[in-house]
C-alpha cells in the first residue's frame, strides 16, 4: 500500500538534505508519496506567513509528515514555525531516539535511550509577566515573602490529563517497540505540587502496565549524573517539557551529537517526523552535512507507518556507511578540515548503494 506523507524541505540546508535523502528512502521498499509542501523563510513573502494553511491542510489529511529543519531568525518577529507546527496539530508527544551507531564520535557505546518529552504545558506554556508589571507585583504579593516584589514570574502548569497523555504514550511506545523500563523524572522533591503531580499520575498509569514494563522515578539532578556514568542502564524516559527538552540535548551529546539524532512529533493520529539539527545557515548549498539525522528520522516514520522491514533496512544501510567511515561527511572526521570527508549527496549515494546490493 502506497502511504501519502507531507514533505516539508525546509530552510538553509534542509533542502540539500532531502534531496539527497529522497531516493534513498525510497529504496527502502516502502512506497511513498510525497505530498511537497513549502513552509518557512522562502514563502513569508508570498504569503504573509511562514506556515501556509495549505501545509497545515495537508498534514491533517495526510497524517504523517517528514521535515527539513526550519529557521526562526532571531528579532524579525517571525514566531518558531515548528512551535507552531506542534500546536496547531496538538503534537504533545516530542519523541528522540538516542542510539550509539559503531563509527560515530562519542565516549559512549552501546547506548540506546528513548526521550518522550510531554510538548504542551510546564514552563514552555508562555504564561510569563514582565519584571514591574502589574500582574507580576500581584502574584508576588500571593507568594509572600517568598518572591521578590520586582521579579519577573513564569507559570508552570502541569496537568493531569496532559501527564495520563504523555506517560501513556511512553508505556505504549515501550511495550510496541519491546522496551523494558519507563522512567519519569522530574524534581517532584522540591515542587511538590506540579513535578509531585506528575509523579502521582505517572505511578497510576504505571500500574495498568505492570507485568510488562518496569517503572522507575528519577530526581533530574541526579538523573543527569547516573546517565552520564551508566547511559546503559536507561530505556524509556518520560519527561515534562522543560527537562526533557534538556534531557533530549543531553542524550543526543551522549551518542554523538545532532548529525545522527533523529525525533518526532506525535499527537493523536497526526505524526511529523525531523531530524534534532536546525537549518546550519553557514552550511547552506555547500553540500558539507550530514543526510544521517534526517534518514534516521524517515526510519522512524516507517516504524511509525508499520513499515517495519523497510525501517530495518534503511537503518542497517545507514549504520553500514557509517561504521565503515569512509562515505561519511566531516562530523564523523576526527577534524572539520579533513580532506577524506564527503559531501551530502556522495554520504547518501553510499547508502543508496548499501541498500541497492542488500
Ligand atoms: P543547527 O543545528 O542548525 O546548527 C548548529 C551546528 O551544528 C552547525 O553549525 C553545524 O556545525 C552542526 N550541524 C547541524 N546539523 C548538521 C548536519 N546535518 N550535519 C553536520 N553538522 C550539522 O543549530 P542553530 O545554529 O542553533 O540553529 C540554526 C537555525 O535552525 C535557527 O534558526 C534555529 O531556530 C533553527 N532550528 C530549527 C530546528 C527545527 O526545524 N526543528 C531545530 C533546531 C534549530
Amino acid at each position: 500500500m502506497a502511504h501519502r506523507v507531507t514533505l516539508i524541505p525546509g530552510d538553509g540546508i534542509g533542502p540539500e538534505i532531502v534531496e539527497a535523502s529522497l531516493p534513498v528512502i525510497e529504496a527502502s521498499g516502502a512506497t511513498i508519496e510525497w505530498e511537497f509542501c513549502k513552509a518557512g523563510l522562502e514563502v513569508m513573502e508570498e504569503h504573509g506567513t511562514p506556515l501556509p494553511e495549505a501545509v497545515l491542510a495537508s498534514l491533517r489529511r495526510n497524517r504523517v509528515g517528514l521535515k527539513g529543519p526550519l529557521t526562526t531568525p532571531i528579532g524579525k518577529g517571525i514566531r518558531s514555525v515548528n512551535v507552531a507546527l506542534r500546536k496547531a496539530l496538538e503534537l504533545y508527544a516530542c519523541l528522540r531516539l538516542c542510539k550509539s551507531y559503531p563509527g560515530v564520535r562519542s565516549r559512549y557505546e552501546g547506548v540506546d535511550i528513548i526521550v518522550v518529552r510531554e510538548n504542551t504545558e510546564d514552563l514552555y506554556a508562555g504564561v510569563e509577566f514582565e519584571a514591574g508589571s502589574e500582574q507580576a507585583r500581584q502574584i508576588a504579593a500571593m507568594g509572600g515573602d517568598k518572591i521578590r516584589p520586582e521579579s519577573a514570574i513564569s507559570i508552570k502548569p502541569i496537568s493531569a490529563v496532559a501527564t495520563h497523555r504523555i506517560v501513556k504514550f511512553a508505556f505504549d511506545y515501550a511495550v510496541a517497540n519491546n522496551r523494558k523500563k519507563v522512567t519519569a523524572i522530574t524534581k517532584a522533591n522540591i515542587m511538590k505540587f506540579t513535578d509531585g503531580l506528575f509523579f502521582q499520575v505517572a505511578g497510576e498509569v504505571a500500574k495498568e502496565y505492570e507485568g510488562k514494563v518496569e517503572y522507575q522515578e528519577a530526581l533530574i539532578d541526579a538523573f543527569c549524573m547516573q546517565v552520564v556514568q551508566r547511559p546503559e542502564n536507561f530505556d524509556v524516559l518520560v519527561l515534562p517539557n522543560l527537562y526533557g527538552d534538556i534531557v533530549s540535548d543531553l542524550c543526543a551529546g551522549i551518542v554523538g551529537g545532532l548529525g545522527v539524532a533523529p525525533g518526532a512529533n506525535i499527537g493523536e493520529g497526526c505524526a511529523l517526523f525531523e531530524p534534532v539539527h536546525g537549518s546550519a545557515p553557514k552550511y547552506t548549498g555547500l553540500n558539507r552535512t550530514n543526510p544521517a539525522a534526517f534518514i534516521f528520522s524517515a526510519v522512524m516514520m516507517l516504524r511509525y507507518l508499520r513499515e517495519t522491514e523497510a525501517a530495518d533496512r534503511l537503518e542497517r544501510a545507514v549504520a553500514a556507511v557509517i561504521a565503515e567511515g569512509k562515505s561519511v561527511t566531516y562530523d564523523f572526521k576526527p577534524t572539520r578540515d579533513d580532506p577524506s570527508a564527503v559531501g551530502t549527496k556522495e554520504m547518501a549515494a553510499a547508502i543508496l548503494a548499501k541498500l541497492q546490493k542488500e
